[in-house]
């Protein structure tokens, strides 16, 4: 393939154009950066293009994921529904790249294999899969946390003969499963979304558990003009409020221990937080968290809705969950557990020894053989890590992240590693990121590092890098910060344990967004405390 050089130098590349990589192209153009967005998809979106399965939707109200830096932009949409759909979140994020005029330097198509840097001309060159290079001073990973996709190595998986879809890559045209004998795996966030909805179609749907989940009933609504003009009329208090809470839900938390409450009074608190419907339930006393007794009451709570929804009883024992609630991340339903009630419904939960094989017309779990048209793996993503140790990133005197993170990530308050001058990652690894609202959160990351390379201009430096001892510090931080918590104590994702061979290392910080963006700030106001300027 032909080499080619683009144009003359950026200031800066961004790779990706979901939520984050769009804002910040945004706000580079506001100040008068030359910049442009690489993006492997053939449209902007990120999660919100990619994941296009049956039933996916934000498990967030929508008040609270969409971008807060516009005033028009919030007055002019209106919402639909309580947790958006993926087409709508879709549009939403069209109609951004319309609106900002981002189109002009976005490229579509375009995967990024290589980013070297040259320290020679401190500045990144970056390589993409057609054999195209650009070059920039800064380059900005906005790759997303949850984008590269796990895909188990089943035995035989090539050999199957019906149509297999992982969710994270999910066809743009519509797929019909009617008459179909449809297999799903994996029962996390995306299964369960995925798995309500194909019940409805299919001939016949066999799920394939391997950790029952706790699911939490959504209570999604359609939103009325009262709705939009109470949020229109609020949104700066109610974001204002949401940002003072640990991860920037809707909810404020109550400051108060599960324990300090009788048994009944406890439950009345969950059943109401239940009644309201989201993943806050755990934000209803304080200590679900850190302490196991705490957490049992939840536990149970969530088991006896378990129990109540599903009509065989031992169909809803396979499906009660025995792990610490809240440790891998809480799901959000609409009758999910009440879809094993249907007739064309089977539940299998996977042995010790999972997914024996694929075979052409089906799979073999447990010894025995399922017949399927169809193959579904919800089986989630290599996270956080995952999209940039896909791409060969090459730093200082050739170190590359991989080498750099083969023990698991090290970063500086997830936004830039030591090694990699001049490359920010957007909610990054050691950051909070996938424990909070994401759009808030990107958003905060976002405008750190534009007003960050603002100052570099300003002051006439070149390079930044993250300090080692600064980032040794705050790594340590983050792994103290996780160990207090009884998020430890399951094989999550959080932690790389649904990829065979990932560190086992807690990845997300834990501390909360209020104090993290303290300390971001804080950072800014000692001089960029912990960073090397030159
Ligand atoms: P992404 O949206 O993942 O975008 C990253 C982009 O980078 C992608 O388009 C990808 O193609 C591109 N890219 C990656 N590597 C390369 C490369 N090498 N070259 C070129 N391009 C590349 N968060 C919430 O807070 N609330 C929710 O309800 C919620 N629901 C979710 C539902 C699903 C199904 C998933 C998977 C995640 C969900 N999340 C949710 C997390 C979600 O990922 C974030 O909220 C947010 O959309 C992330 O935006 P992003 O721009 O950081 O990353
Ligand atoms: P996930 O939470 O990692 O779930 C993957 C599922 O596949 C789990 O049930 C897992 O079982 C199973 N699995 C993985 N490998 C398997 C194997 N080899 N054999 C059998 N089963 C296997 O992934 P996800 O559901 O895609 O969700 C990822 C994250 O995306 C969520 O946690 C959330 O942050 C976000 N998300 C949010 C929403 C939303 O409602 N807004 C929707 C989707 C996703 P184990 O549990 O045993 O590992």
């Amino acid at each position: 393939m032909r080499k080619q050089e683009n144009q003359g130098p950026l200031d800066v590349i961004i790779v990706g154009a979901g939520l984050a990589g769009l804002y910040m192209l945004h706000r580079l153009g506001g100040l008068g950066f030359t910049a442009k967005i690489l993006e492997a998809g053939a449209g902007v979106g990120g999660t919100w293009y990619w994941n296009r399965y049956p039933g996916a939707r934000c498990d967030v109200d929508n008040m609270f994921y969409s971008y807060s830096f516009d005033e028009a932009l919030d007055e002019e949409w209106n919402w639909t529904e309580r947790y958006p759909s993926q087409p709508e979140l879709l549009k939403y994020i069209n109609h951004v790249a319309d609106r900002f005029d981002l189109w002009p330097d976005i490229q579509l198509n375009t995967r990024v294999v290589s980013a070297i840097f040259d320290a020679g001309r401190a500045a990144w060159r970056i390589g993409t899969e057609t054999a195209e290079s650009f070059s920039a001073r800064y380059a900005v990973m906005a790759t997303g946390c949850l984008s590269a996709a796990n895909v188990p190595d089943f035995d035989g998986l090539d050999g199957f003969q019906g149509r297999v879809f992982h969710t994270g890559h999910w066809p743009a045209e519509e797929i019909d499963f009617t008459g179909r004998r449809v297999g799903v795996v994996g029962t996390g966030s995306t299964g369960v979304q995925v798995i309500q909805e194909v019940a409805k179609q299919a001939d016949h749907l066999t799920v394939f558990q391997r950790t029952a989940s706790y699911v939490v009933e959504a209570f999604n609504r359609p939103l009325d003009a009262e709705d939009r003009t109470y949020f229109k009329a609020n949104r700066h208090e109610l974001r204002e409020a949401a940002k003072k809470t640990f991860g920037g839900f809707s909810t404020m938390a109550n400051d108060q221990s599960a324990l300090s409450v009788t048994e009944e009074d406890c439950r009345r608190k969950l059943e109401e937080a239940w009644r309201a419907g989201g993943i806050t339930l755990l934000a209803s006393f304080n200590d679900f968290a850190f302490s196991e007794e705490a957490n049992m009451r939840a536990q149970d709570f969530v088991r006896d809705k378990i129990r109540q929804a599903v009509r065989d009883p031992e169909t809803a024992e396979k499906l009660l969950p025995r792990h610490t609630i809240g440790c891998k991340r809480l799901c959000l339903g609409t009758n999910y557990y009440e879809t094993y009630n249907r007739d064309n419904v089977t539940l299998v939960p996977l042995g010790d020894e999972g997914i024996e094989r694929i075979t052409a017309t089906g799979l073999i779990a447990g010894g025995a053989a399922f017949d399927l048209d169809d193959l579904v793996l919800a089986t989630g993503f290599d996270a956080m890590t995952g999209a940039l140790n896909k791409i060969n990133i090459e730093g200082r005197a050739g170190l590359t992240l991989r080498k750099a993170w083969e023990a698991g990530p090290r970063t500086y308050l997830g936004l830039m590693s030591h090694g990699f001058p001049n490359l920010f990652m957007v909610t990054g690894p050691g950051s909070p990121s996938v424990l909070s609202n994401m759009l808030p959160t990107i958003e905060h990351h976002v405008d750190w590092i534009a007003d960050c390379l603002d100052h570099l201009r300003r002051n006439e430096f070149s390079e930044i890098e993250a300090d080692l001892p600064a980032q040794d510090r705050w790594v340590e931080h983050v792994n103290e910060t996780a160990a207090k918590t009884l998020r430890y104590s399951c094989s999550s994702w959080y932690l790389g344990a649904n990829v065979p061979g990932k560190p086992r290392v807690f990845m997300p910080y834990i501390g909360g967004m209020p104090s993290y963006r303290e300390t971001c700030t804080a950072v800014v106001d000692n001089g960029y405390e912990g960073f090397v300027l030159k």
